[in-house]
């Protein structure tokens, strides 16, 4: 059936702005990408139909922009706009300003999103939902004496959030009643430099929990089902690095109350689209942490296990055409697990590392999926996320899966800039990993200092002797501009991390 719309205005950037321009595409939807000064000439700009320059590099005044992402849209002619996500995608003005507009926004209502998007407002409706959250404090009285009082009635540790916070970012453990002056004041300064609201709340930290969460879809007359869990335990600093579906530790019993928890919510907020039901799981009990009201980051893992677009059907859903799977269509197969491959230094802590990918080869083969940003002469720029791809492998089984991603990380290749590949290896490697059983926790248990230092073997520094003088026309030089480890002695355009496990 033909769409209501011809042409489509990505508001985003990188790989989710080409995973959605694919799916345009196969629709036969025109793509105009809204983009900043630093993305011409990107991967996205490259493969998008018509562009529009929507303001300089940084985010405030681009890509967060939401008048401009409106005007641009509306000066090629575009009929709806996709947030992708980050950026607008979860900012209920934006949604509303797209209807002001006439655009249709694609995504839930505006009100939806306000509903839930506020993390107070969003476990008010929950409790209403009757799902249960973590125990906390919520209350109006932002006093510090008040919210002092009510961490120790919850008892230590607890966590203190920003309400409008996002991203892992203002969230702080406090461990005893000795920092919690501390912590919660410094936690409402940043929330409000941040987030622009100073409120925060507290809840109790649960250091064993595992981080699971359900995939929704709510069509447009509000039946929403669940498209089952995927588990994003391994986070460094509350950010996800890897992800998979579906949970190895879910029982039948409790995937079916989380699954029917969060559909509940999604129902009684009126839901449509996309959204994610996101939940901590600790001594086999559930508790809500909140609701996205977007795509996530990590939605190829449900996509390959179950065999849908999540894509295509925001945009068929906005367009009024979907119909709903039925749950005999939503029976997940194998087992998929995503890695986010960074642009940063595993040996130096995680260092951002910037530059020109000079090489970049995904190896293609069965069951695997690359959502890829960039190509080899682009630039990873200081001004983003440093996301360079998501490598996504599908196989019959956990082990196999494993298996497979690590295989094909051993054959990828990142030349110019230094990459995340040998983390990603050594946590997939990690027993605890294999084994299913890794929390929250995980990494700053077993990796808190990211990887040490290897000394290269006697062939890769014969190998890094030939390569260096052809490279940058001088020998030898300190990457890190200070103490010379072997590896960090590599300079670009060989700083290559892929070879050196
Ligand atoms: P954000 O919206 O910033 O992503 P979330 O509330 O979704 O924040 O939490 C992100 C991560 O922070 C969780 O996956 C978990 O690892 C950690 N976290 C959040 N709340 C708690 C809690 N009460 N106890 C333990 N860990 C928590």
């Amino acid at each position: 059936m033909k769409l209501p719309f011809e042409k489509i205005a990505i508001a985003n950037r990188g790989e989710v702005a080409v995973r959605i321009i694919h799916a345009c595409r196969e629709l036969g939807v025109r793509t105009v990408l809204l983009h900043s000064e630093a993305d011409v000439g990107t991967r996205a700009y490259r493969l998008a139909d018509e562009t529009v320059c929507i303001g300089p590099a940084p985010t405030a005044e681009s890509y967060l922009q939401i008048d401009r992402n409106v005007k641009g849209a509306l000066s090629k002619g575009a009929q709806a706009v996709h947030p992708g996500f980050g950026f607008l995608s979860e900012n209920a003005d934006f949604a509303q300003a797209c209807v002001d507009a006439g655009l249709v926004f694609i995504g839930p209502r505006a009100e939806t999103i306000r509903a839930l998007g506020d993390k107070i407002s969003a476990k008010r409706l929950i409790e209403r939902a009757k799902v249960p959250t973590v125990p906390g404090y919520m209350g109006d009285d932002q006093k510090l004496e008040t919210l002092v009082t009510e961490a120790e009635r919850i008892g230590f540790p607890v966590i203190v959030k920003a309400a409008a916070g996002g991203g892992g970012r203002g969230m702080k453990v406090i461990r005893s009643r000795a920092e919690a002056n501390e912590l919660i004041t410094s936690a409402q300064r940043e929330a409000l430099s941040a987030f622009g609201s100073a409120t925060v709340f507290l809840e109790k930290y649960l250091d064993r929990a595992k981080h699971i969460e359900f995939q929704v879809f709510g069509d447009s007359n509000g039946k929403c089902v669940s498209l089952y869990e995927r588990e994003c335990s391994v986070q460094r600093r509350h950010q996800k690095i890897i992800e998979e579906a579906l949970s190895p530790s879910l029982t039948p019993e409790l995937r079916e109350q989380m699954s029917k928890a969060a559909v509940t919510l999604a129902e009684t907020a009126g839901y449509n689209g996309a959204g994610t039901v996101e939940f901590l799981v600790q001594d086999g009990k559930f508790y809500f942490l909140e609701m996205n009201t977007r795509l996530q980051v990590e939605h190829p893992v449900t996509e390959m296990v179950l065999g849908v677009d999540l894509v295509k059907a925001q945009i068929l859903t906005a367009a009024k055409q979907f119909v709903l799977w039925k749950d005999a269509d939503l029976k997940p197969r194998g087992h998929a697990i995503e890695c986010r491959v960074y642009a940063e230094d595993p040996y130096n802590r995680g260092l951002p590392s910037t530059g020109e990918l000079v090489g970049l080869e995904w190896p293609e083969g069965p069951g695997r999926r690359f959502e890829v940003g960039f190509e080899a002469g682009d630039e990873v720029t200081p001004y983003y996320d440093p996301m360079i791809a998501k490598i996504i492998v599908w196989d019959e089984s956990r082990p196999r899966a494993i298996q497979k991603m690590l295989a094909v990380i051993e054959e990828t290749i990142i030349f110019g800039v230094r990459a995340n590949l040998p983390y990603l290896k050594a946590i997939l490697s990690h027993p605890e990993f294999q084994a299913g059983t890794m929390t929250t926790q995980f990494i700053q248990t077993h990796f808190p200092e990211g990887l040490e230092p290897k000394e290269l073997s006697e062939i890769q520094k014969t190998f890094v002797a030939k390569a260096m003088p052809l490279a940058s026309g001088g020998g030898l030089t300190a990457g890190n501009g200070g103490a010379v480890t072997p590896l960090t002695a590599l300079a670009a355009p060989w700083r290559n991390s892929w070879r050196l496990v």
